[in-house]
């Protein structure tokens, strides 16, 4: 499959925390590149050539030599000469060096600092936590009081999830006065979708998501998400203060917004990839937004609320591209008030204890199964099955249950086939 590397920026949330370790890094990737760049112009001179990377290496005396981030300075310095050397045009300078000048009112230099580099980590200098969103970066070994590594807990752009990292660089933003991570990451990329079956997914907030395959069906319960909001909003409010939101609560919040949020990723992401096994090239999500809040009561599945909704949409839409799926977005009205098999319409209620019963054909489905089915159907490339005989409905009335651990992830609860093995 082909990749793509792409560069994610992330906020730092504990910057108070990790600005003095990142300045010492920062300046000391100056300074080792100073030192480096002096070796390497020297050598120049004398001999007429460059030294490599591992002659810089050598020679270069500097105590955090050793350190992941040094040596990329070195090779980031070796690179810039080669480039220089390789270059046909006579008038481009070798790699300066790295300082910041201070002047007074009359214009003579009074000061000169090295300025905040730009600080590299591989592979192998990374850790990543990716359930409580943070890096773990080594740091250099003239660096190390008590921790050797800078724990960055960081916030992603909202619809990237960071995966497969191939390495973080640290980027001082002189506009915010403040460090940056620029994570680059491998993603695997398909211009051809896998298939080409349509589903459908219905979102909400009793079962997060349904989805409808024409010949299978799966829910997604919520039995994680809830039980961790009602224990962090109760944190949060049983510790707000008068003077706006007290630490604690400030901390209850984040939790939860961080818990959901990491629910809706791997909720995307399960759903996609099962998509993908099952050779879905387009997929159809219901948009809620123009169902009335009065019609919404008879649908079985409570109604998203509109950020979570959006957070999914922008989730799914990201995700599915990746793998060149197709997404379309109709307008979820009627798809709960009529028979995702013989299409007949009823306004009545006729979710009843969550199963859908049709008058015409005497299908029992799923409530919300039947809707998403619906919503696979409004797309103009299925035709909607008539009569009930052959429709082979059976799936639909039993959609197999994935359950989210917040370990392991989603995982399917398997109860049909382990009745069926001998
Ligand atoms: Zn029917």
């Amino acid at each position: 499959m082909a990749t793509t590397r792409r560069t994610h920026v992330c906020r730092i949330q504990n910057h108070s925390q990790v600005v003095d370790a990142l300045d010492r890094h920062g300046w000391s990737a100056s300074k080792l590149w100073n030192v480096a760049n002096y070796y390497a112009r020297e050598q120049w001179d004398e001999t007429g050539e460059i030294p490599d990377e591992d002659e810089l290496k050598t020679h270069s005396k500097y105590n955090g030599l050793h350190s992941q981030p040094s040596q990329n300075v070195l090779e980031e310095l070796s690179e810039a000469f080669s480039s220089w050397y390789g270059s046909d045009d006579g008038r481009d300078n070798p790699p300066g060096y790295r300082k910041e000048n201070y002047y007074d009112d009359h214009g003579n230099r009074v000061h000169e600092e090295h300025p905040r580099s730009t600080v590299t980590w591989k592979t192998n200098g990374i850790r990543h936590d990716d359930r409580h969103d943070r890096l773990r970066l080594s740091k250099g070994a003239n660096h190390r009081d008590g921790r050797d590594f800078i724990l960055c807990e960081y916030e992603a752009p909202p619809e990237v999830e960071l995966e497969t990292i191939q390495q973080v660089r640290a980027v001082w933003n002189s506009g915010k006065q403040r460090w940056e991570l620029h994570v680059v990451c491998k993603h695997d990329i398909t211009t051809e979708s896998s298939g080409e079956k349509v589903a459908g997914v219905d979102l909400g907030i009793c079962n997060p998501a349904v989805v409808a395959f024409p010949d299978d069906s799966l829910l997604y319960p919520d039995n994680r998400l809830r039980g961790d909001k009602h224990y962090f909003q109760r944190e949060a409010y049983q510790t707000g203060g008068n003077h706006g939101p007290s630490r604690k609560a400030q901390w209850a919040r984040e939790k939860l917004s961080r818990r959901k949020d990491h629910f809706l990723h791997a909720l995307s992401k399960d759903t996609i990839e099962r998509c993908v096994e099952h050779g879905v090239g387009t997929l159809v999500v219901g948009d809620p937004s123009g169902v009335d809040e009065s019609d919404w009561g008879r649908h079985g599945n409570k109604r998203l609320d509109n950020w979570a909704y959006k957070r999914v949409m922008n989730l799914i839409d990201y995700k599915t591209r990746e793998h060149g799926i197709e997404v379309e977005m109709p307008d979820e009205r009627g798809t709960s008030s009529s028979c995702s098999v013989c299409g007949h319409e009823d306004d009545e209620s006729r979710v009843e204890r969550g199963l859908w019963k049709c008058d015409r054909c005497g299908v029992v489905v799923h409530g919300d199964v039947n809707g998403a089915d619906n919503i696979r159907q409004e797309t103009p490339t299925v035709t909607r099955p008539l009569g009930s005989e052959d429709s082979g409905d059976g799936c639909l009335a039993q959609p197999r249950v994935i359950q989210f651990d917040r370990t392991r992830g989603f995982q399917p609860r398997e109860a049909r086939t382990d009745i069926a093995k001998p």
